[in-house]
């Protein structure tokens, strides 16, 4: 499948990223999640192998490759450990992206150097404690105030903002009593009225930064806009599409990580005098397990590929994200069972995996969100004929 999407640089971008995985994040996986600790030492050496730039182009410091690239580096970090996938993954899709198809020139040069090189974090806040899946019904204001606008108001489950520099987000503009739309702006997260809260208590993803945010009388320049008062926030979602793949190609990691440990311990662990894959319920999950991450992989990378060469990906994004991330949970479930009960305790890296999985099913659009865009995409193509 890699002959399908890969040129001779992705297929070196792949090798880089497995070598750096397996040299440096796998043996200190377990304790970044046992300690909940953020991966700041990973996170400057992937800013050194240009990782953290890795979409961003080369005229601002970054890598300059494309979604393949982005999808290939993913899915190498997440089979290892998905924290550290997250925190390189939300930076670059959540962070970068935005900036990068709504910022205007004085925007990117200011921020997106930094940014590709790792020295700074991105975050990006839409989520807000009555807005989520519906993140129109954003409540958090900016009121026009001559040159500024002042920002009240606040955003939950923030990846990566209590470690970012930067952060993108979107409110609701006032100018006197009149709403002008849902707009985006870009500020830096040392921004005085911006209040960071304590680390979230997770399931999974324990090593990455989750955090709410307040907005307290926050004052910032009418030229932290992103876009235009009324077109922001549709922007903004757009940018969602390449976060969906990127998830995507993060559960892909995740339910291979969890597959090649299960393949190994079925080898391994015997039981009745045999090893445990001579019994076919066994020998029948793995390969089914190695069926559909292929069929997750096809749909990642063909997403990606798609979005690389400029067609319109809406539909395959979500599908893939679906797809993915369902065959995620399910993989590193059956992962646990071809375990037993050695599967259940915390030395046994599928424990992490299984707890790590669950959040792709909701992060950026849950599966019934996927669900409405596909069947939308899919009335849009029957009325367009
Ligand atoms: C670890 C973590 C990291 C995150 N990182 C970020 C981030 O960096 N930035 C950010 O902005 N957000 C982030 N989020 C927020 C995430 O995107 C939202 O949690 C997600 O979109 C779901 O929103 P919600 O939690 O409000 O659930 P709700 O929208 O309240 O949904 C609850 C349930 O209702 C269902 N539902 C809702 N509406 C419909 C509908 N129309 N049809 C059918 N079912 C529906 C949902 O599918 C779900 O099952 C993060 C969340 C977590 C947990």
């Amino acid at each position: 499948m890699d002959n399908l999407f890969f040129s001779d640089e992705h297929l070196m971008i792949k090798e880089m990223v497995q070598e750096f995985a397996e040299s440096e994040v796998a043996p200190i996986a377990f304790e970044l999640d046992k300690n909940e600790t953020f991966p700041q030492e990973i996170v400057t050496k992937m800013g050194e192998l240009g990782l953290m730039g890795i979409v961003i182009p080369e005229k601002y410091g970054g890598t300059g490759l494309d979604m393949v690239a982005f999808v290939t580096a993913i899915i190498e970090l997440a089979r290892v450990d998905a924290s550290v996938a997250i925190t390189m993954t939300a930076h670059t899709s959540l962070g970068c992206l935005p900036l990068l198809q709504l910022g205007n020139d004085e925007q990117k040069e200011k921020y997106l150097p930094k940014l590709a090189s790792g020295e700074m974090l991105g975050a990006f806040g839409l989520t807000e404690p009555s807005a989520g899946s519906d993140s129109g019904a954003t409540k958090t204001t900016a009121v026009k105030d001559g040159d500024s606008y002042i920002v009240n108001g606040g955003k939950v489950f923030i990846t990566n903002v209590g470690e970012a520099g930067v952060l993108s987000f979107t409110s609701r503009i006032m100018d006197g009593d009149n709403f002008k739309g849902i707009g985006a702006f870009i500020i830096p997260t040392n921004t005085p009225g911006l209040e960071i809260a304590t680390k979230e208590k997770k399931m999974g993803w324990k090593a990455s930064d989750t955090r709410q945010i307040f907005f307290r009388d926050m004052v910032i320049p009418a030229s932290a806009m992103m876009g235009t008062p009324s077109d922001g926030f549709k922007a903004f979602l757009k940018t969602l599409t390449s976060g969906r793949i990127a998830i995507g190609a993060l559960s892909v990691g995740t339910a291979l990580g969890a597959y090649e440990k299960a393949l190994q311990y079925s080898s391994e662990r015997e039981a009745f005098g045999k090893p445990i894959h001579k019994f076919q319920s066994v020998s029948f999950k793995i390969a089914d397990m190695a069926t559909e991450i292929e069929a997750s992989k096809l749909l990642v990378y063909h997403a990606a590929w798609m979005k690389d060469q400029g067609i319109s990906v809406v539909k395959e994004a979500a599908m893939a994200k679906l797809f993915a991330s369902e065959v995620a949970m399910k993989t590193t479930t059956e992962a646990i069972q071809v375990h037993g009960g050695y599967g259940y305790v915390k030395e046994f890296d599928v424990e992490r995996f299984f707890r790590d999985a669950k959040i792709l099913e909701i992060g950026e659009g849950t599966s019934e969100i996927q669900r409405l865009i596909i069947f939308r995409e899919l009335l849009n193509e029957i009325s367009s004929v």
